[in-house]
């Protein structure tokens, strides 16, 4: 609210552990109104501890983290209210059918003309037929779509998404990009998590490279690269591939990690 300039995500030397694995080392990041961020690294790198601290579904070891103004350690529930979340290995409820969990989504968000909008989402996402079946026999691909379409339902001001193509096909993983990106060009913005660099070149205008729970380098694409001709692919095998030591170089572009204690 008020400031614009106010960073929408800020965490300040954010880290977890789970048990004595350190998942995630320090970090900082900052995302701002209008920004379609994205973190990426390679499987087991800390992309859905990063996310899940940000959103309050765990408790950071420690840090500072402050979403939408919402203290995210001391006041998650606050902060779920006013956020949408994609995460990666949840379903919808398995009894509920897909209309009865968006009505009730819908509701709980507050969201206006529910019956209208519940339809219109089912048809949006090709689930007419199936919006009577019982969830728990939805095929993985339809149950991400419930999932996509309770988040895209009351277009959250601050969007988080956790690996959210995974189980999609190619036709609905452009439909969604698109209305992500026409969600970013109204307004929205968006914390995005995965594995597939692709999302990167098509969507994020920012983005962070994680690996074993460190940030490697985060920047524009464009300013990862070394020269032009470097595709992210090679960038992120560059860095990934021996990682750790050029994270300081990277500094003053909004995620960098923190000293360690
Ligand atoms: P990513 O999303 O990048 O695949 P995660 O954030 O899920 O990675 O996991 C990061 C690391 O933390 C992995 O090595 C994973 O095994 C470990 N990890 C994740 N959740 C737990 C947990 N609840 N207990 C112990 N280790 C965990």
């Amino acid at each position: 609210m008020g400031d614009d300039s106010m960073p929408l995500v800020k965490a300040i030397d954010m880290a977890k552990k789970y048990g004595d694995f350190i998942a995630l080392h320090p970090l900082n990041v900052e995302v701002h109104a209008g920004e379609f961020f994205g973190v990426f690294g390679p499987n087991g790198a800390g992309k859905s501890t990063f996310i899940k601290l940000l959103t309050g579904q765990l408790r950071a070891s420690k840090g500072e983290i402050e979403v939408l103004g919402v203290n995210a350690r001391t006041d998650p529930q606050k902060l779920k209210a006013n956020i949408g979340i994609v995460p990666e290995s949840e379903s919808p409820p398995s009894f509920l059918t897909p209309a009865e969990f968006l009505e009730f989504v819908a509701r709980l968000r507050g969201v206006d003309d529910i019956a209208g909008k519940v339809e219109y989402w089912l048809d949006w996402f090709g689930m007419e037929e199936k919006r009577d079946t019982m969830c728990k026999d939805l095929s993985k691909g339809q149950r991400q779509k419930v999932m996509l379409a309770t988040a895209f339902i009351h277009k959250p001001k601050l969007l988080f998404l956790d690996e959210p193509f995974a189980n999609l096909d190619p036709i609905y993983q452009r439909k969604c990009r698109e209305w992500l990106l026409q969600h970013v060009k109204d307004g929205g913005t968006i914390f995005l998590c995965s594995h597939v660099l692709e999302m990167a070149e098509r969507m994020c205008n920012r983005m962070a490279i994680i690996n074993h729970g460190k940030v490697l380098a985060a920047g524009t694409i464009k300013g990862l690269k070394i020269d032009p001709s470097e595709t992210l692919e090679d960038v992120f095998i560059r860095l990934v591939g021996h990682s750790i030591e050029d994270a300081e170089r990277l500094e003053d572009e909004g995620v960098t990690n923190s000293e360690e204690e």
